[in-house]
């Protein structure tokens, strides 16, 4: 089960109906959907996410999605949960925390790739599976 978020910007950017989380197949692998910065696609991208919490002996060597990789250009990421992409005290509003295992990232605050201020925000659309 995950969840959808869309990620706007009052600059204009906006990143829709990213689905977040596990789906049926990605829960065997351990591996789940986080949001992340790819700093060389400027965009908010989905990438695997290896939950510390949840081990599986399946090895995914031969999936070409690799954890912490971007799925467009295949460089490094950097996931919301890290301090470094949010605004700790956001004055746009208190926002809720988007949470899946270990992962939690705020929803306001959040730094945009198109303006690099602190001023993106998180939607929840709906529930996949
Ligand atoms: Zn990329
Ligand atoms: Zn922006």
């Amino acid at each position: 089960m995950g969840t959808i978020y869309s990620f706007r910007c009052p600059c204009g950017y906006a990143a829709e109906s990213l689905s977040v989380g596990y789906g049926f197949l990605s829960y065997s692998t351990g591996l789940s959907c986080m949001p992340a910065y790819c700093p060389r696609c400027k965009r908010v991208v989905l990438a695997k996410y290896r939950d510390p919490l949840h081990t599986s002996p399946k090895q995914t060597d031969a999936d070409d999605l690799q954890p912490g990789i971007c799925p467009r250009c295949h460089q490094q990421v950097r996931y919301y949960d890290d301090p470094h992409l949010s605004d700790p005290s956001p004055t746009t509003g208190k926002g809720w925390d988007i949470s899946c295992g270990e992962f939690r990232m705020p929803s306001v605050g959040l730094f945009c790739p198109k303006c690099k201020q602190m001023t993106m925000e998180a939607f929840w659309e709906g529930l996949w599976d």
